[in-house]
């Protein structure tokens, strides 16, 4: 028999952002850094488990507003944390208010997040991770030179497994020329690749009639394939755009409008498309949007269109009602379709889930089985795919650069186009120049694969 899991609270936290934009992006970071450790935003003191204050000490006046900050929320909720630009002058913090708990400079979002760890815990459970919380601020983002782009909130589906629609509410999308403008604030601020997330991107506008906003002299209407064309068109630097991904698309039709966009290099060339099943009758019980039967023909034409596309997908196996046939025509449906990137679940019922009232759950050890048999597939697949592209030269950005070893050798790791970050592989670098830094983009010859990771050598451009 299934278990039911039970969602735990999560911890709070308060934010009163201070300055300027900048600052403003910083808390935006550390909020949905925290979102990601599985905490809660309160937007009041009295809901919070500790409140941080993002301070500006640009100006005496600026310092004078963040001291009186820092006493308001003392004095309402008592658990404060203080960090930005004025915390370089913790001395003068803590001589007005010995009661802040810890302080923090600018941009030292690790030691922000780390004292709201030791400050208020997070609650620990399976599901934290996977259910966003709601916020004001809609960005993640780790480290700096790449940032998630929230472009709506909620969802007009009703997938049987999921509670997102009950928790968030229907479609609710932002105005595109607000969703352009932290696009450019953020590359402004470092941001080398933007990732495009919501529940469901394709679908973005629909609630507010794909209503245009002027931007930068023209009309731009809140429509995925719109966005992704302006969003192609910021500069990172000498005219270049920064690498913008799509994630949690559905099929529809319009999808294949952005194609040229990937062809034209204005947007970079993957996507990422829940499908979760294959077979009609699975995702039928599963009640999944825009599942037709074409889709391998399309996935064939997108590649005709752009031949680098990277699909990247994930699955669920051992949802109820799931025979030997369904889970085979699954597997048949996975060699045909030939995803780069494929991640499963085993299904677990979600406490309040339609699926829950489904007969015919699959054993446990059938779920084991399935599991086991969809990844060797994959990642069969994967290895093949990445082997494919030893001896090629391939644009990668650098995420991390590590320390000279005993020869004086620095090693770094990035990711290709085909890779987004934390869900997918990651290139290992050899020898880099001391010079390199993490948001660099450089050209990679690979030189060689495994299963999921590539390893390679910097080409001087
Ligand atoms: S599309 Fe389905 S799985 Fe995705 S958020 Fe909406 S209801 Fe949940």
């Amino acid at each position: 028999m299934n278990s039911t899991t039970t969602l735990p609270d999560a911890k709070r936290v308060g934010m009163v952002s201070l300055g300027c934009p900048k600052a403003l992006v910083d808390s935006e970071r550390i909020l949905t850094r925290l979102r990601a450790d599985g905490y809660a935003m309160s937007s009041d003191y009295a809901g919070a488990d500790v409140v941080l204050v993002n301070t500006c000490g640009f100006l005496d006046s600026a310092k004078e507003e963040s001291l009186a900050a820092i006493g308001e929320a003392i004095a309402e909720n008592g658990r404060v944390i203080v960090t930005g630009c004025m915390g370089e002058e913790a001395d003068a913090i803590r001589a007005a208010h010995p009661q802040v708990l810890a302080v923090t400079g600018a941009h030292q979002y690790e030691q922000v997040v780390e004292a709201v760890h030791e400050h208020a815990p997070p609650s620990q459970g399976p599901f934290v991770d996977l259910i966003p919380q709601p916020s004001d601020s809609d960005i993640k983002l780790t480290p700096r030179h790449y940032s998630y782009l929230k472009i709506s909130e909620g969802c007009n589906h009703s997938c049987a497994f999921c509670i997102i629609p009950q928790l968030r509410g229907k479609l609710a999308s932002r105005r595109i020329d607000a969703v352009l403008r932290e696009a450019e604030k953020l590359v402004a601020a470092g941001t080398r690749e933007l990732l495009v997330i919501s529940q469901d991107t394709s679908a973005y506008g629909v609630d507010i009639k794909h209503e245009p906003k002027p931007w930068k002299g023209r009309e731009v209407r809140a429509h995925m394939t719109d966005m992704a064309r302006e969003l192609g068109q910021l500069d990172i630097g000498n005219g270049t755009p920064p690498w913008v991904r799509l994630h949690y698309v559905y099929p529809y039709p319009h999808v294949d409008r952005v194609l040229p966009l990937m062809a034209e290099g204005l947007l970079t060339p993957y996507l990422d498309i829940p499908f979760q099943h294959a077979s009609p009758k699975v995702l039928k019980l599963m009640r999944r949007p825009a599942n037709e039967a074409k889709v391998l023909d399309r996935l064939k034409s997108w590649r005709e269109i752009c031949p680098e596309i990277a699909v990247r997908s994930s699955f669920v196996v051992g949802f109820p009602g799931e025979t030997e046939e369904d889970f085979r025509y699954l597997i048949d449906w996975l060699e045909e379709a030939q995803l780069d990137r494929v991640g499963a679940f085993r299904f677990e019922p979600v406490e309040g889930a339609a699926a829950n009232a489904l007969p015919d759950p699959v054993p446990e050890a059938v779920k084991e089985e399935r599991y086991a048999a969809l990844m060797e597939v994959t990642e069969r697949i994967s290895a093949a795919k990445l082997e494919a592209k030893i001896g090629k030269t391939l644009p990668v950005i650098i995420d991390e650069v590590g320390e000279p070893d005993e020869d004086g050798d620095i090693g770094a790791n990035g990711r290709t186009q085909a890779d987004a970050p934390e869900i997918d592989g990651a290139v290992y670098l050899r020898n880099v120049p001391e010079t390199l830094a993490a948001g660099d983009i450089v050209d990679v010859r690979i030189e060689e694969a495994d299963a999921h990771d590539l390893f390679g050598v910097i080409e001087p451009r």
